[in-house]
């Protein structure tokens, strides 16, 4: 008799769970990007304990219907792609249908949906992943998962979650980040009752800047703005006389991802020449947008990694754009007009 065994859902979840489900802040991402690939305008975060008792998030997107609501616990269930073109297409930030069978199957859940206008809604409970409560409610149009008990099924993991405030750093700092990604949308993160960020919608990065690091910092932001025949930037930076002692608050954007790269972060860095301290850096929030085709977004769920065809053309691009900016910026007189 063969001994290859076929895993059962369950198992096959919670070993998803260990990719995607990395510590709360990771299904903050998750839930939260499903807010938005369902079109909210308004995304309230509310934690407590570092995410670790409990992680709500609540939107006004287009909600679950009905006949839907089982199935989104579905492995590689999602509504985001029907067949194999659209995954050269992907538009939306999830596509894979594993963030709600994974995040599940590893907590206790609670969702909450609406898709109608007429305040009918569903609500559904899992355990473990396993549906064991279903009914009707009144419910406005949107979503609200709540997730309670992370990891408590999974020991292992639990022992690896740090102190409560590392993770809620972790999220905060998600947070923020998607914030200045989404100035369009009103986002709000409270933890153990506390309020700790919120921005209106009105679209305005700088109104984000001053929501996350307070006024006096975001006064001292410049606008930046750059374009060739390839790539686009845009965004703000710190005046040099205003730094951190680590790049964390360097965030930036390509095509509306968040993604890490060492190589942009230094091109940044460069384009303030020697106006920057020793050990010292700059605050900046930058968008790029590129031909798709000049970029590979490494799409798994925990890497933030992106590959660009046009490397060194892209760095001399964004060194140049900063150092034009602050130039313009320190030598304030006006050009002489002659007459
Ligand atoms: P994916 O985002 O990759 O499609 P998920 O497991 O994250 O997979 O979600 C499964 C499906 O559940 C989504 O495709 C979507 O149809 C639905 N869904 C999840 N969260 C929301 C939400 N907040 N609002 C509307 N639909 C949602
Ligand atoms: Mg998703």
């Amino acid at each position: 008799m063969g001994k290859i065994n076929l895993l059962d859902d369950q198992i096959a979840n919670q070993i998803a769970a260990g990719e995607v489900v990395e510590r709360p802040a990771s299904i903050v991402k998750e839930l939260v990007e499903n807010s938005i690939d369902a079109g909210s305008t308004k995304i309230e975060i509310e934690i407590r304990e570092g995410g670790l008792t409990s992680i709500k998030v609540k939107d006004n997107g287009e909600g679950i219907a009905e006949d839907d609501v089982e199935k989104a616990f579905f492995r590689h269930a999602t509504s985001k792609l029907k067949d194999s073109k659209d995954l050269f297409r992907i538009k939306t930030l999830g596509f894979r249908g594993e963030a709600l069978p994974s995040i599940a199957a590893v907590s206790s859940l609670t969702l909450k949906t609406s898709a109608n206008n007429y305040g009918r809604g569903i609500e559904v409970k899992l355990e473990g992943g396993k549906l064991f409560e279903k009914k009707e409610i009144a419910f406005v149009k949107g979503t609200e998962i709540i997730v309670e008990n992370v990891f408590y099924n999974t020991p292992a993991r639990l022992k690896y979650m740090k102190s409560l405030q590392t993770e809620l750093g972790h999220i905060i700092d998600y947070v923020n980040r998607l914030s200045l990604a989404y100035p369009n949308i009103a986002i709000s993160l409270v933890h153990n009752g506390r309020l700790i960020l919120r921005t209106t919608g009105n679209g305005k990065v700088d109104h984000v800047l001053g929501a996350i690091y307070g006024t006096s910092v975001a006064k001292k932001m410049i606008e930046v703005k750059g374009e060739n025949l390839d790539f686009k930037l845009s965004g703000f930076i710190s005046k040099p006389e205003l730094t951190r002692a680590n790049k964390n608050h360097i965030t930036i954007f390509v095509n509306g991802r968040y993604i890490k790269n060492y190589l942009l972060n230094q091109a940044l860095i460069r384009g303030y020449k020697t106006s920057l301290m020793v050990n010292r850096f700059p605050i900046a929030v930058l968008h790029l947008s590129m031909d798709p085709t000049l970029v590979d977004v490494n799409v798994h769920p925990a890497k933030l990694e992106a590959r660009f065809s046009k490397e060194s053309e892209l760095i001399k691009f964004i060194e140049q754009a900063i150092d034009k900016t602050l130039n313009r910026h320190t030598f304030i007189p006006e050009p002489i007009k002659v007459p």
